[in-house]
């Protein structure tokens, strides 16, 4: 079997590696129909985070499964499901209090950018479809997996609700996302902060109903601006940077919510700075798993098409070409098909 493997900065490799294969009994092992490249997956391809060694890649997913582990009761072979990228057991404390993400038993996926998975607690893990999909559902199913979820937990985060008004800071797939689930929580105003042509139209075709263009301070700003003078009810901050973080933080309203997900790469927070904020900030690996069933269905019955995000189709064998062109910003986010 051949999957992606990162080997260093800029340098993605299609290449053999060992077949998965069940190994405790309580996995499972999925055909992948479709994966993608993350956003988070460009951190170490850029170098930020240096690897020690050449690393499998991609941790979105969904495909039928082809067989379990002796211990597996809730997926059988022949069941097209989806996962989270952080496993888990969905039975202990952590899990029953809506934190799937940061389960005891957590393994983190690392290796979705082949045609085979071994996914860890199969049961607490993996959330079957009604049926089969149609192929034209599986991008949109494929975003559940991660993206759509992270997207989703951001305005969960930020506690978006009926009647909010919500900024969101990057327009990454995950920001454009977490616009789409903020107009799916009822948000009435949704200001999406984008000067990139394309990405400001999907940002309204989601839902936004103002592109602010400004950045840093200025942008901060103008949403102090297009909100009264007093900030958003909710941000959701989705890049991860200093600048972002700071500027989602500046642009809430005294006793409004800022979710993050972007993961932070050099953020520092100045805790008088904070004092005086008065903002509420919650954030973190989104606990995807808690949303699977909903987003699922919101899928299946075709009410959303958060697919869109995907403007680069590639088959998995051209997995570098999906880097580059998401590194140099040319695509939104790549779809790879094995
Ligand atoms: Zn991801
Ligand atoms: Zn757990």
């Amino acid at each position: 079997m051949r999957g992606a493997v990162l080997y260093g900065p800029r340098d993605v490799r299609f290449e053999e590696r060992d077949a998965p294969k069940i190994v405790e009994p309580t996995d499972a092992v999925i055909r992948i129909a479709l994966t993608c490249v993350c956003g988070s997956d460009l951190w170490p391809y850029r170098g930020f985070n240096a690897i020690p060694e050449p690393t499998p890649m991609g941790h979105e997913y969904c495909g039928i499964v082809e067989e379990v582990g002796r211990a597996v009761q809730s997926v059988k072979p022949g069941q097209f499901v989806i996962g989270s990228f952080a496993t888990s057991d969905n039975t202990c404390p952590n899990c029953r209090y809506g934190y799937q993400s940061s389960c005891v038993h957590r393994e983190f996926i690392t290796r979705a950018q082949a045609p085979v998975l071994r996914v860890p607690l199969a049961d607490g893990t993996l959330v079957p479809t009604p049926g089969v999909p149609s192929d034209d559902l599986l991008p949109s199913l494929l975003t559940t997996s991660d993206v759509l979820g992270t997207g989703w937990f951001a305005a969960d985060a930020a506690n978006v609700k009926p009647g909010s008004t919500v900024a969101v800071v990057g327009d990454g797939a995950v920001g454009l996302l977490g616009v789409l689930s903020a107009k799916q929580m009822g948000a009435e105003r949704i200001i999406a902060m984008s000067r990139h042509e394309k990405r400001q139209k999907l940002a309204r075709d989601f839902g936004a109903t103002d592109i602010v263009i400004e950045r840093g301070d200025e942008g901060g700003a103008r949403i102090i601006d297009l909100t009264n003078g007093i900030g958003a009810d909710s941000v959701l901050e989705c890049v991860g940077t200093q600048e972002s973080m700071m500027q989602a933080i500046h642009a809430a309203r005294p006793g409004g919510w800022v979710g993050y997900v972007g993961v932070p790469h050099g953020v520092q927070l100045d805790g008088e700075e904070l004092f005086f904020e008065h903002v509420h900030l919650h954030g973190g690996p989104a606990p995807v798993r808690k949303y699977l069933p909903k987003l699922i269905e919101l899928v299946w019955g075709r009410k959303i098409n958060p697919g869109k995000v995907f403007d680069l189709m590639l088959p998995l064998d051209q997995v570098a070409e999906g880097y580059r062109a998401m590194d140099e910003r040319r695509a939104i986010k790549a779809l790879l098909q094995p």
